[in-house]
């Protein structure tokens, strides 16, 4: 196995990357950042992906990329936050194509869950564990016992009737759109937890995405059977386990 292996994480909002040492999974190097371009087209992306392995002085040879929609045998199979065409579009050939390395194309919340089984809060743990991250969009990972069942997809179910689906109802960007204070937010929030409980019945929900970070802002006003935990890493997660999943798979 490859000791370093570069993870991105390409987001609705920002691209992320560092060089992650695969027997600890810590940083290697900062995590370089960019904003993701808009219109987020795969040629535009595949720029930006350029600009952080040039920046990263990445000379390896497998890259790790978490993307945000359905990922099946690398082709991006939905596109709810990155430009509609990306769809049928093959991100490993893309991305392999412009920086010379292989690459491995995983869903973005998928590659976080990847980081807590490896090295965080979900390793060792049997049963059924769902990671959802909170950012522009609701995404999800789930494992049982240890394995994943990708593409999960936990943000685009209905929720209140058929009227709404979860992540225009409870993602943090919603939260900012329409400036709702943590308390109220976290009601919504609750809505969605009581619904994936009901179906998935998990032994533990850690949450992920930038807003993992400010867990102690939100903590009191969550309502669960399940015990809720921040990610381990935060908003590293997501580096760290596109790294893990290119080395695993
Ligand atoms: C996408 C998921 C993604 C999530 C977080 C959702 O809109 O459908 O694939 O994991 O956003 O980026």
């Amino acid at each position: 196995m490859q000791n370093e292996i570069l993870g991105i994480d390409i987001g609705g909002t920002g691209t992320k990357g560092a060089i992650i040492d695969m027997m600890t999974g810590k940083l290697l190097t900062e995590r370089l950042k960019f904003a993701t371009p808009s219109p987020a087209t795969p040629e535009a992306v595949a720029e930006t992906v350029q600009k952080l392995v040039e920046g990263l002085n990445y000379k390896g040879k497998l890259i790790g990329c978490g993307f945000p929609a359905i990922v099946v045998d690398g082709v991006a199979k939905s596109a709810a936050n990155i430009d509609k065409s990306w769809i049928g579009v093959n991100i490993e050939k893309l991305l392999a194509k412009k920086t010379g390395c292989k690459v491995k194309a995983v869903n973005d919340a998928d590659a976080a869950g990847m980081a807590e089984v490896s090295f965080g809060k979900a390793k060792g743990r049997m049963g059924t564990v769902i990671l959802i991250t909170i950012g522009t969009g609701l995404g999800s990972a789930m494992f049982t016992d240890g394995h994943l069942v990708r593409n999960s997809e936990l943000g685009h179910f209905h929720l209140k009737g058929q009227e709404t689906v979860a992540e225009k109802f409870a993602s943090n960007s919603v939260r900012k759109a329409e400036d709702l204070d943590w308390k109220t937010w976290a009601k919504r929030f609750n809505q969605y937890i009581a619904r994936v409980e009901r179906m998935f019945a998990p032994s533990l929900i850690i949450l992920g995405g930038g807003t993992s970070k400010r867990f102690n802002l939100y903590k009191e006003f969550l309502k669960s059977e399940a015990k809720i935990v921040p990610a381990q890493f935060k908003n590293e997660a997501g580096v760290i386990g596109a790294a893990m999943y290119a080395a695993k798979y």
